[in-house]
């Protein structure tokens, strides 16, 4: 039987086992422990970020952000449509309302035109965000210096979603660490994982204290658990944190192999016709999570599904890129500005596989299988 090709999968390196081993040697089987104190210091490291709080994933990271910034019922929070719905739902937890910004062409990224027309159409009518929610796509930073302009000049908090984009760079600097807060996502499928995990990271020392104060149930300084406020119980475990710690020492690897795959792709379907790959936008570098391209219908043959659907038939697993929150269901009744770029990479984008762990042979079978696609139109 041939064996199924998956899109993202794990990539344990060396150290990670002996990590858990010394949290099982020591006991330290809790969401507190050495590997937690360790894991946020060596991640400040190699972020560039000043202070970190280690959590239960990005979501949870997501949803402390909002309450950091003191997010409440019927708050307006501006956002990057094109992404996972996981950037927005913590905006619903608290009450508030997401409003969907499109992206532009040349990062597949908040549109910073968009959002500056944005904020000033809101400063005239008194009616700002409370925040900004931007996102780093696949492995990809958004264009940061006009968006970070924009939240400046108007006094709105940024807060930035680079779950899918650690190991990226903008202008040399790692986006996640620009913004108010940034967060990150160590779930199965990302770049490194913990098999579930999230990082918030910031400048302001204050705010990452009140994150993990928020993390473990916002007990007060007493010894008979007394609260005066609602937290979370949204730590990171100690024996995940070691897993952490294996895997931050192989994250320029990782990048190496996502970014040599990416090449290999190009190198082989990048003259078909229709199908052109996720542009490198020039003021960074990607880590190219994960490999997407558009295809044309009308220059290659067939569209972006019946490509999908042929790969799975072959044991392939692809995805279209992620259909914009503006288009979903669930947020049927908010409000949007722009949208078509986000609609159209949503109805001609395709993922493909794009794991650290691939095999040369694997992504051949990828290839072949796209090649004849074409070659039997
Ligand atoms: C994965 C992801 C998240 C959520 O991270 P979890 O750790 O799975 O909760 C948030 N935003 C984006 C863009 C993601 O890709």
């Amino acid at each position: 039987m041939t064996e199924q090709i998956l899109l993202s999968t794990p990539h344990m390196g060396i150290q990670e086992l002996e990590f858990v081993k010394e949290a099982f040697e020591t006991n330290w089987i809790a969401p507190v422990g050495p590997h937690i104190n360790a894991f946020e210091e060596e991640f400040c490291q190699v972020v560039g970020a000043s202070y970190a709080a280690a959590l239960s994933s990005g979501t949870a990271a997501l949803h402390l952000a909002l309450r950091l910034i003191g997010v409440e019922t019927g708050d307006e929070i501006f956002c990057s449509t094109l992404t996972f719905i996981a950037t927005a739902s913590p905006i619903t937890y608290l009450g508030a309302k997401p409003v969907f910004i499109d992206s532009d062409r040349y990062s597949w990224n908040m549109d910073p035109n968009l959002l500056w027309d944005a904020l000033t159409q809101r400063a005239k009518i008194g009616k700002l965000p409370k925040a900004v929610i931007l996102v780093h796509l696949y492995g990809q930073s958004a264009d940061l210096d006009p968006i970070i302009a924009a939240c400046n000049h108007y006094e709105i908090p940024l807060i930035e979603d680079a779950a899918e984009a650690l190991g990226a760079t903008y202008k040399g600097r790692t986006p996640g660490t620009l913004g108010k807060i940034g967060i990150y996502s160590f779930n199965g499928n990302k770049i490194i994982t913990t098999s579930g995990g999230g990082m918030l990271v910031s400048d302001d020392q204050g705010l990452v204290e009140k994150a993990r104060f928020l993390a473990t149930q916002a007990r007060d300084p007493a010894p008979h658990y007394q609260h005066s406020e609602i937290g979370y119980n949204y730590r990171l475990s100690n024996v995940l944190a070691g897993i952490g710690r294996g895997q931050l020492k192989v994250l320029s690897d990782r990048v190496a192999a996502r970014r040599h795959n990416f090449e290999v792709y190009h190198q082989a379907l990048g003259e078909l016709p229709g199908i052109e790959f996720m542009p490198e936008a020039s003021f960074g570098r990607s880590t190219r999570w994960l490999t997407c391209l558009t295809v044309d219908p009308n220059l290659f043959g067939v569209d972006r599904e019946t490509i999908r659907l042929a790969l799975a038939k072959e044991q392939i697993e692809s995805r279209p890129v992620w259909k914009p929150l503006h288009l979903q269901p669930v947020f049927a009744a908010c409000e949007s500005i722009g949208g078509t770029v986000a609609e159209d990479l949503f109805e001609r984008g395709l993922c493909l596989p794009s794991g650290s762990n691939l095999t040369p042979r694997d992504i051949d079978r990828v290839i072949q299988a796209i090649q004849q696609i074409h070659a039997n139109l």
